[in-house]
């Protein structure tokens, strides 16, 4: 079973959560130009409603390396 206090946890917890998606993609700009980070993405949080940088969805990541023929 899915726990709901986990999924929170992982998709919004100790994540900033930016009011507009212009605010979110200032910060990934700024932390890209900072530590190299990339590959993320800016998604509406759907537990707080607010915009977060995050990674990619493992199964998202897991069919893009079957595409790549891993
Ligand atoms: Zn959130």
């Amino acid at each position: 079973m899915t726990s709901r206090r986990r999924l929170r946890r992982a998709q919004c917890g100790n994540k900033v959560g930016h009011e507009t998606e212009d605010a979110a993609w200032t910060h990934y700009r700024g932390l890209h130009q900072r530590t190299g980070y990339s590959g993320a993405v800016v998604y509406r949080c759907r537990w707080c409603g607010r915009q977060h940088v995050g990674r990619m969805s493992q199964d998202k990541r897991k069919a893009m390396k079957k595409k790549r023929g891993y």
